[in-house]
């Protein structure tokens, strides 16, 4: 079968990393989580106390950092590295999405990160999300979603995975970071969250994860085979 790009984009804390990673798992494809690539941009500049606002700072700070991701197999997904270290729990905490979306509105750092999902996935049978795959890195891929879902439950989900890994943060917090994520992550100059025009919009408001799942699935089999059959036809 054809090996396709599912971009899969939308709001924080929709369900849309669970989401992608189930569809890879499924689809035998990789999955490349580009949130978790901003995060650890974010905790490198934190610990090394960068400045935001000082251009050639930031420049030099990105060619000290290396990104990859190894496959953990007993947890079946893959972990975040930064420079040679796991940092897949330190990234996800509060103090790192306190302060992402300011990191992830800089050029510069866009410019990198961008050029580096372009590398990881040209070559087709990966799930990339993020904020701007439809739109920027992958305007070509064959299959764009657009997640969404209801504020509170946005905020209940993302409560319960925080407390599965003991951090209790009271709800509210929660309700105001992912607010303001999404308004910087919108209104930002450069490749702001955007739903492209082609992609299919997936609300997971009331949705199950397999729901999600096989929601997206089932469009991305119709796409493998619709490039099979033109690829056919060119034969
Ligand atoms: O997906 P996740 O919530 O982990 O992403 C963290 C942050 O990284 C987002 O709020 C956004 O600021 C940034 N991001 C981005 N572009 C992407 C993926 C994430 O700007 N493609």
């Amino acid at each position: 079968m054809q090996k396709i790009i599912v971009a899969v984009d939308g709001y924080s804390g929709c369900g849309k990393s669970t989401t992608a990673k189930a569809v890879a798992n499924a689809l035998h494809y990789t999955y490349i989580d580009t949130g978790a690539m901003y995060r650890a941009v974010t905790l490198y500049f934190h610990d090394h106390y960068i400045e935001l606002n000082h251009k050639r700072e930031v420049q030099r700070a990105l060619d000290d950092i290396n990104i990859s991701f190894v496959y953990n197999e007993k947890l079946s997904r893959p972990e975040t590295y930064l420079n040679g270290n796991n940092v897949e729990e330190e990234i996800r905490k509060m103090y790192i999405s306190n302060n992402v979306s300011q990191v992830s509105a800089l050029p510069e750092v866009r410019y990198a990160l961008v050029a580096q999902q372009q590398k990881m996935g040209k070559r087709g049978g990966v799930v990339m999300d993020g904020r701007d795959i439809g739109t920027k890195v992958f305007p070509d891929a064959e299959l764009k979603i657009f997640v969404t879902a209801d504020i509170n439950i946005r905020a209940q989900r993302r409560q319960q995975e925080l407390l599965g890994k003991n951090q209790l943060v009271p709800f509210d917090e929660i309700v105001e970071n992912l607010k303001m994520r999404d308004y910087i992550d919108s209104s930002r100059a450069e490749s702001p969250l955007l739903k492209a025009v082609e992609a299919f919009e997936l609300d997971t408001s009331y949705l199950s994860i397999d729901e999600q799942v096989e929601y997206v699935i089932h469009l991305a089999t119709d796409k493998m085979l619709h490039k099979h059959r033109e690829n056919s036809l060119l034969d």
